[in-house]
């Protein structure tokens, strides 16, 4: 039997990962027989882990962060919801978010057993009068999106904060995909422009460490406590994490990539990714097709679906959003001149040459 192989990035437009950065491949490499779930036993990339927590910390505006390096996005907007659950006392628990949240908080919605509240957006972004209205005294959590998975929009944090400082529900930013971008930009997004109180924040996507690296910080301890189960068998006492054994790879991967380009590294990154998203707009917009404006770097424009299909099948991974715009994702693996062959395509399907 052939060898299989991992695809190239050459012509993917639509991952939220990317190839990870050399130095997180080495680090990955030399610690992928750890485990930081068993932190008595695998007590340097245990140590290493708290490094991880620190660097997302000055990643996220937070001297002294909480938190742990999940599976990803997904184990950390889950466990954001069941900190907020558990420290209500209400029996009847409710999480309101915008309609553009990702769909892993329906997964921690139905694991844990609270209402999804979600609110209509203007321009992209979560309507604040419609959060007004969807908030009661049963609401544990308010959810702001740093950098949508769809459209790299950022919700009015610092105004969801307080709203939910108001009701007494804790406020948790998902920059699973935009907190490694979004420092270099003017977006009020951080623990230190708003009473944020847990974040996530991905290094294995824009942050560019190996999979698995997801972040969860919290604002202090206490709120990570809420997550803590007895461990009878294990060293340690007591595990806040979802899974057990963890990937010591990732939290290896992410360290060494932080250390290596935060922040100058990760600033140039965005720099060149926003230029590219800003290229590729330009590009789609002289040609007629409408793009939405990329105010991080994900374009989205409405190239017709037959089109986009025809792409898919020159190689072209490309992803539609909901509303059928094909979306292309500015990640460190798509280069300016990957997407000067990209525009050719669409221009060589406009011209109605081949299928
Ligand atoms: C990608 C993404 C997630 C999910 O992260 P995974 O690592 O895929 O589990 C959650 N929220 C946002 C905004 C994302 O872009």
């Amino acid at each position: 039997m052939q060898r299989a192989e991992p695809q190239e990035f050459s012509r993917v437009l639509s991952s939220m990962c990317t190839e990870p950065h050399p130095t997180a491949r080495a680090a990955a490499e030399r610690f992928l027989a750890t485990n930081p779930g068993d932190p008595g036993t695998y007590e340097s990339v245990a140590a290493l882990e708290r490094e991880a927590v620190d660097l997302l910390g000055q990643v996220a505006g937070l001297p002294d962060p909480a938190g742990y390096v999940a599976s990803g996005g997904t184990e950390a907007n889950v466990q954001a919801v069941r900190i907020a659950r558990n420290r209500a006392s209400t029996r009847d628990p409710n999480v309101v978010a915008p309609a553009s949240a990702h769909f892993s908080f329906r997964k921690a919605a139905d694991i844990l057993g609270v209402e999804l509240r979600t609110a209509p957006l203007s321009e992209y972004r979560a309507n604040l009068e419609a959060v007004v209205e969807l908030v009661d005294d049963d609401t544990v959590l308010v959810v702001g999106v740093a950098g949508s998975t769809e459209y790299g929009r950022v919700d009015p944090i610092p105004a969801l904060a307080e709203l939910a400082a108001d009701a007494g529900a804790l406020c948790h930013v998902d920059a699973a995909w935009g907190g490694f971008v979004l420092p270099f930009s003017d977006h009020e997004w951080d623990f230190s422009d708003a009473p944020v109180d847990t974040m996530t924040i991905d290094p294995h996507k824009m942050g560019q460490a190996a999979v698995p690296a997801g972040g969860l910080l919290a604002r202090g301890p206490e709120l990570l406590d809420e997550l803590a189960i007895d461990t009878p068998y294990l060293e340690s006492t007591s595990q806040v994490t979802l899974t057990g054994t963890r990937s010591g790879a990732g939290v290896a991967s992410a360290v060494a990539v932080m250390e290596e380009l935060w922040p100058d590294g990760y600033e140039a990154q965005y720099r060149c990714s926003q230029a590219n998203a800003d290229w590729l707009a330009a590009e789609l917009g002289s040609r007629g097709y409408d793009a939405v404006e990329p105010v991080l770097p994900i374009v989205a424009a409405d190239l017709p679906d037959d089109r986009i299909a025809a792409l898919r099948e020159r190689g072209w991974r490309l992803s539609p959003t909901e509303a059928g715009e094909a979306r292309v994702v500015c990640m460190p693996h798509v280069t300016r001149s990957m997407l000067r062959e990209f525009v050719a395509d669409v221009d060589d399907l406009a011209d109605g040459r081949g299928a």
